[in-house]
């Protein structure tokens, strides 16, 4: 499972305000500060796809967009950077 290699928390954190605190393939409003932590709303991991800056995506269910999109559904997958959801179109 990749998580944030090569990116700075600054890097970060800039993408994250860039994409309006939003993830950036389904829409769903996340919290900053619940990045990584368990059991909460507006989970979210910075992730590579095929950019040079950090892609935002969500983490937690039902649209989970960093596993179901960014990597196809299979943490075995490099990782692309999604343009459209998979989760089957549920987004809030
Ligand atoms: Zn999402
Ligand atoms: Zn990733
Ligand atoms: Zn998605």
């Amino acid at each position: 499972m990749t998580r944030n290699e090569g990116f700075g928390a600054d890097e970060i954190e800039a993408a994250f305000y860039s994409a309006g605190g939003q993830c950036e393939c389904c829409g769903k409003s996340l919290s900053f500060a619940n990045s990584r932590r368990g059991g909460i709303w507006g989970r979210w991991e910075a992730h590579h796809g095929s950019r040079a800056t950090p892609v935002i995506l969500c983490v937690g269910d039902p649209e989970n967009c960093h596993l179901n999109c960014g990597h196809d559904g299979d943490w075995s997958n490099e990782g692309i950077t999604p343009r459209v959801h998979k989760g089957g179109g549920y987004v809030r």
